[in-house]
């Protein structure tokens, strides 16, 4: 049995995975209230890779500081350059704020010290069962909590105790990623050429600033076909995409991105998901860390809330609200974006309406990484592109 440092069997807030969305969970329950007894554990040691695009956008410094976590980038360049192009056109375009591109090994363990740092207690353990019982959280039949975050990522075991088989049947991706030496072309740049096969499709290559680029290709996988993306079929596309990108790669792994759909739900009670256990990964970028920063922080503090209140089981319904305020008209927004894109015409729209218009370029930024919605310059934007695509002569030909 773990037990909590007082003596006291039973842990005010267990934190299972220590990802961004575990960390910013634990630190979000000690910013509430620093005497919370916060356990955060994790299957791995810590630093440990994990496949991502290691791309940070603004947004999730913005939340960490909230938490009083600062210089998380440090000895990390800023990006700000941005080229999105298709088989039909591109845009390239420097980023209203800069994003960083951090590889996960560094950037997951530097969180988790900062978690470790505010006074959560950081063990390695595999959690393989949750249950409630007696108005209290039992995981493994070993470790007691008044309030449990699920945040161990896309095949959570967490949230399957909570919500069962439906946890498999949200939308996902299968992406893979790797790195290489920087393409001279491509430095200081992060780039993202769309494919022609299921949307969304594309490839990246993400400039460490270190000597290194983040490349990979990832696409939309449908229940029906999950065994159809092969490790070759994913590299084959990369290098078509980005020429040159995989024969010198190191690290391959290939992951999946669970996706968020229309609806996100939370169960009340005191189980709390977060992240890609809560299935939040933005469905036209990829994007997650955000959310998961997001969702963990807000976890956290309702973690923290309930607690306090000597109501722990109220944890679910606080944070539920707590999310749905922060991301459920964009939820719906990049649901809508998601289904649009998946005709190459649009996509192709997007990109042209973004290279005429700088605000519209932001806009579409935005929606990819941050809490941004269709603005009605962009539905605007995109309508123009599209009427212009369907005339005789095709397609104008407008300088950005
Ligand atoms: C190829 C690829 C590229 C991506 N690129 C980007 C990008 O550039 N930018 C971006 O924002 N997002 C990107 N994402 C998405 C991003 O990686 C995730 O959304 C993000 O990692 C979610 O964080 P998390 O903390 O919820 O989960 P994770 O980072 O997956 O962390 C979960 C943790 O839980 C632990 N764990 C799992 N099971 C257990 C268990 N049973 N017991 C204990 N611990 C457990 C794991 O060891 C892990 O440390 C990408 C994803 C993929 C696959």
């Amino acid at each position: 049995m773990t037990a909590a440092p007082d003596g006291d069997d039973t842990w005010d807030v267990v934190v299972v995975g220590a990802g961004p969305a575990g960390s910013a969970a634990a630190l979000g329950a000690l910013a509430a209230d620093p005497s919370l007894r916060v356990l955060l554990v994790d299957r791995a040691d810590f630093p440990r890779d994990k496949c991502c695009g290691d791309g940070i956008a603004p947004h999730v410094l913005d939340i960490l500081a909230d938490v009083g976590v600062r210089d998380v980038t440090e000895g990390w360049e800023p990006l700000r350059q941005l080229e999105i192009a298709n088989r039909h056109t591109s845009v390239a375009g420097r980023l209203a704020r800069p994003v960083w591109v951090i590889p996960r090994e560094v950037f997951d363990a530097r969180l988790v010290e900062r978690a470790r740092s505010a006074g959560a207690r950081v063990e390695r353990r595999r959690v393989a069962s949750i249950e409630e019982r007696d108005g209290v959280v039992v995981i493994d039949e070993t470790v007691r909590a008044r309030v449990v975050v699920g945040a161990d990522g896309a095949h959570s075991v967490v949230r399957r105790s909570v919500v069962g088989d439906a946890a498999g049947r949200s939308p996902a991706a299968l992406a893979i990623r790797g790195y290489v030496p920087t393409p001279p072309d491509l430095r200081g740049l992060q780039l993202i050429r769309y494919g022609d096969r299921r949307q969304p499709a594309y490839a990246w290559c993400f400039d460490r600033g270190d000597g290194l680029a983040n490349v990979g290709y990832g696409e939309f996988l449908p229940e029906r076909d999950a065994g159809s993306l092969s490790r070759r079929l994913l590299l084959e596309q990369l290098e078509r995409l980005i020429p040159g990108s995989v024969a010198d790669g190191v690290q391959w792994r290939a992951h999946h991105l669970p996706l968020s759909g229309l609806r996100w739900t939370q169960p009340s009670g005191p189980v709390l998901l977060a992240g890609d256990a809560a299935g939040l990964v933005n469905p036209m970028t990829g994007e997650g860390i955000f959310y998961a920063v997001l969702t963990g922080v807000a976890a956290g503090r309702a973690a923290a809330g309930a607690i306090r209140q000597g109501r722990p089981a109220s944890a679910g319904a606080t944070y539920r609200r707590s999310v749905q305020r922060a991301l459920a008209g964009h939820l719906r927004h990049t649901w809508l974006a998601s289904r649009l894109t998946r005709h190459e015409g649009v996509v192709t729209a997007g990109i042209r309406a973004s290279s005429s218009d700088r605000r519209v370029f932001d806009d579409l930024v935005e929606i990819g990484l941050g809490r941004g919605r269709i603005t009605p310059r962009l539905a605007t934007g995109l309508a123009t592109q599209l009427s212009i695509a369907r005339t005789p002569s095709g397609r104008r030909s407008r300088t950005p």
